[in-house]
């Protein structure tokens, strides 16, 4: 639970000195002060603490090797043949040192997809530098690389929101996977630049893990979107059958919150919707919140989830007449924000910090009449 103290979210942002030394090129060698990509025993390779990392840390910044617009999966492999055959040597090089798993391989090789980047080749790789037609030969050597080259980037691009695509990128492409992550990666659309975040402390040594999915699922559904993969997740969280009944219940929890939240929506309408919400009230909802909340802490996930069930459970306090809860969950789902995506960043549409404004003014407010009340109930003459 937050103090009462006016809202002190600790950060441990970089100077703009600093961070000149997290940003890394495509063209550069994939290191920062904090951690670089090393080979590991037995996962090919990943990324690795150099020194301590403090929680809120940001670790790196960086921008695609190679990136594509957000468009339909049928128009996705065109789209990556033409910025593949624009992509410097270096980014190629970087590009094609990136794993390829056996699903994506699969996907790429079928007809479909390959007749389409055959045809791209074709119509834009036909002619040599001399003038000259590709021979059959030569142009199914570079539909056989570009073909290659797009399982690798559907192996391991990042989906970065709608209005900008999908990426891979040198340095974060290179993490392993956990259901127990240690960063948060942001990708600002108006810089265009990922940036990778220590979400709990790191030791100097450490790998450092992102996830590859949505962690509010039970384990059996985690380890069958990780098959695409083509790994069984090892992490903590799924070696110990213990955690799977807090995940069980995670996911129940968070079920019913959501349908509460969704069907009060504003709380201030009405809806037409005549599916009434397992959760009765305001009372029982904040109680599944805080619950929620405990056992997404216990789990060690500090991401999405945790702030929004914070949010959540701010507006929940206002509906049971708790402003200081309110304002108390409020701070909370700020300094995970903070955490995770910086003091500039947003993680929702939502804005705590507005919110964060509001509640206090309630609560002043709500003070001063208080006080009011006690003075005037002073004055007033008892009555008889
Ligand atoms: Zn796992």
């Amino acid at each position: 639970m937050a103090s009462q103290d006016p809202i002190s979210v600790e950060t441990v942002d970089a100077t703009a000195e600093e961070l000149s030394a997290l940003v890394i090129h495509p063209h550069e060698e994939s290191v920062t002060k904090w951690a670089k990509v090393s080979k590991t025993p037995a996962s090919g390779f990943g990324v690795f603490a150099i020194q301590d990392i403090p929680r809120g840390t940001l670790i790196a910044v960086e921008t695609a090797v190679l990136s594509i617009p957000n468009v339909p999966d049928e128009e996705a492999a065109i789209e990556f043949c033409a910025a593949l055959h624009k992509s410097t040597k270096p980014n190629l090089d970087r590009l094609e040192s990136l794993s390829l798993d056996p699903l994506a391989w699969k996907s790429v090789s079928g007809d479909a997809v390959r007749s389409r980047i055959w045809q791209w080749c074709q119509d834009n790789l036909g002619t040599g530098v001399d003038g000259q037609r590709m021979s059959h030969h030569e142009l199914s050597v570079a539909v056989d690389y570009t073909c290659r080259c797009y399982g690798i980037f559907l192996t391991n691009n990042l989906e970065t929101g709608s209005d900008s695509g999908r990426g891979v990128y040198a340095f974060f492409s290179r993490m392993n996977h956990s259901c127990r992550p240690d960063i948060f990666e942001y990708f600002n659309t108006k810089t265009g630049e990922l940036s990778i975040r220590a979400i709990h402390d790191i030791k100097a040594g450490d790998q450092i893990h992102s996830t590859y999915v949505d962690l509010l699922q039970p384990r059996k559904k985690r380890q069958k979107t990780l098959e695409a993969w083509g790994f069984m997740c090892q992490c903590p969280a799924c070696a110990n059958p213990a955690f799977d009944a807090l995940s069980d219940r995670a996911v129940e929890l968070d079920d019913m919150l959501e349908e509460y939240m969704y069907y009060h929506e504003d709380f201030s309408s009405d809806t037409d919707d005549d599916h009434e919400p397992f959760l009765k009230g305001p009372d029982e909802a904040l109680g599944v919140a805080q619950e929620l909340i405990q056992i997404i802490r216990d789990q060690g996930i500090y991401g999405e989830s945790l702030f929004h069930t914070y949010w959540n459970a701010s507006k929940l306090g206002v509906e049971v007449d708790d402003l200081q809860l309110a304002l108390d969950y409020a701070r909370e789902a700020r300094e995970i924000e903070v955490c995770c995506v910086g003091a500039d960043g947003k993680m929702s549409d939502e804005d705590p910090v507005e919110w964060i404004g509001y509640l206090e003014s309630q609560i002043a407010h709500a003070n001063e009449e208080g006080l009011l009340t006690a003075k005037l109930a002073h004055q007033e003459p008892s009555v008889p």
